[in-house]
């Protein structure tokens, strides 16, 4: 079937169509009050009068009960615009709605029935629309014309925090006069506003762990320059703690710098090639003297010839650093900390456990332990230098790596942390 994409012939005019009609209105109402006249069934001065009333009332134009929809129906040019603005609302992104003057629906989007089921076309969003956050805005905008603005959060089917905008749109209507509708559009603020929170309690956090030790840090300070001036053996000791204290502001600082370096690049996946034991030894010769102090043994089973991965050595001596001290801390208590280095079978991956027979973790701490600042005992991580952050660096290297890190625990009886990494692709690998 062929389309003529051709200017389309022009319409009769909209004020001519309704003169023809109001003509045809007036000539058959005075044909017909002229014979009542004649057979003397109505008094002149009576036809007079309903002859002028129906001529008055057939001048007043055809107009429907808002300005968008009489111009839908009047001629084919109208009719398209009225499909192309149902097209245009159909595809915006966001649950949009378009209502008339008095606050009733004209055109809405699958993501506005979605949000808000009880929107009718042709029925009034304040009756659909429960919030009264959302009643009052909509109200304000049809009383003044204004645009509105408001954040109100959705309960149901789950807590969202949506933003909704009411925008007054003028509608020019026949014989230049202008009529107005109102675009609403739903935006869903939930994860900006996590974001925000999470950025927010950062803070909070990093704040409240950097100030604890300078508390320490200043009360140290005036009681070396006051009460214990010339008391050597406290002052020895406060130095000790003071010492302490300065060490972990240091590690808290380094901790979240590299916190921050390695969110900035993860999504960049390192192609270094790395080798896992050599890694491994080095983090082990470096914690020896932490073992010994704890009285743990590190028991290292993995092969004698070189694994490689991709990745960056930095990044990985943190990952072990933490996890193997972790267990050297934690888990002191079983006497032995277990680290293997082992290549799964399927996922085909290379997988390096750290494991230790200490007190174990209770599971409803499982799933937060590599959220920031996270503690299952706050008070034994500050005792052992602990900032909270490990894990979650862990975490983030592990996955700009493209592994994973499992945790598991039985609680009393030790736990087990395993990172899974994928396997070199070149075939100069393993
Ligand atoms: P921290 O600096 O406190 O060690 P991490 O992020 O490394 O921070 O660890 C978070 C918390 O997880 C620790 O404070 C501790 O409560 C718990 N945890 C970590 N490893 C172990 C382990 N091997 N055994 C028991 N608890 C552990």
């Amino acid at each position: 079937m062929a389309v003529d994409a051709s200017t389309p012939p022009p319409s009769t005019p909209y004020w001519l169509k309704q003169l023809r009609r109001s003509s045809l209105v007036v000539l058959v109402a005075g044909v017909s009050l002229g014979m009542l006249v004649a057979m003397h069934d109505l008094k002149l001065s009576s036809a007079i009068l309903v002859f002028f009333c129906i001529a008055g009332v057939s001048l007043v134009p055809l107009q429907s009960r808002d300005g968008v929809r009489a111009r839908e129906t009047n001629g084919g040019e109208r009719l398209t615009e009225g499909v192309a603005v149902r097209a245009v609302i159909g595809a915006m992104p966001e649950p949009t709605v378009l209502l008339d003057r008095v606050g009733r629906v004209l055109h809405l989007n699958a993501q506005a029935a979605q949000l808000a089921p009880a929107l009718r076309r042709n029925e009034l969003a304040l009756f659909a629309l429960r919030s009264p956050e959302i009643i009052t805005v909509l109200r304000d905008a049809i009383a003044t014309l204004q645009p509105q603005r408001v954040t109100y959060v959705e309960r149901v089917p789950v807590e969202r925090w949506m933003e909704l905008v009411v925008m007054p749109v003028v509608v020019p209507t026949e014989f230049g006069g202008s009529d107005n509708c109102f675009l609403m559009t739903f935006r869903d603020q939930t994860p900006l506003r996590r974001a925000e929170e999470m950025r927010a309690d950062f803070v909070a956090n990093a704040s409240h762990e950097l100030r604890t030790p300078l508390a320490a840090l200043s009360g140290f300070i005036d009681t070396l320059q006051g009460p214990a001036r010339d008391d050597v053996k406290a002052r020895e000791r406060f130095l000790g703690i003071m010492h302490a204290q300065a060490t972990r502001m240091a590690r808290l600082i380094d901790d979240l710098l590299s916190l921050s370096r390695v969110e900035l690049s993860a999504h960049v996946r390192p192609e270094a090639r790395v080798d896992l034991v050599a890694i491994l030894r080095q983090v082990i010769d470096g914690l020896e003297v932490l073992a010994e102090e704890r009285g743990v043994a590190i028991d290292m089973q993995f092969p004698q010839e070189p694994v490689y991965i991709a990745g960056d050595t930095e990044e990985l001596l943190r990952v072990f650093e933490n996890l193997i001290e972790n267990g050297l801390k934690y888990g002191a208590s079983g006497g032995k900390v277990t680290v293997s280095l082992a290549r799964g079978e399927s996922p085909a991956e290379i997988r390096v456990a750290v494991r230790d027979y200490g007190p174990g973790i209770a599971p409803e701490h499982l799933p937060r332990l590599t959220e920031r600042f996270y503690r299952t005992d706050v008070g034994d991580s500050r005792a052992q230098g602990g900032t909270g952050l490990g894990l979650s660096l862990v975490k983030h290297i592990v996955s700009r790596h493209g592994g994973r890190l499992v945790i598991e625990s039985v609680f009393g009886k030790g736990a087990t942390f395993t990172v899974c990494f994928p396997p070199m692709v070149s075939s100069s690998g393993v």
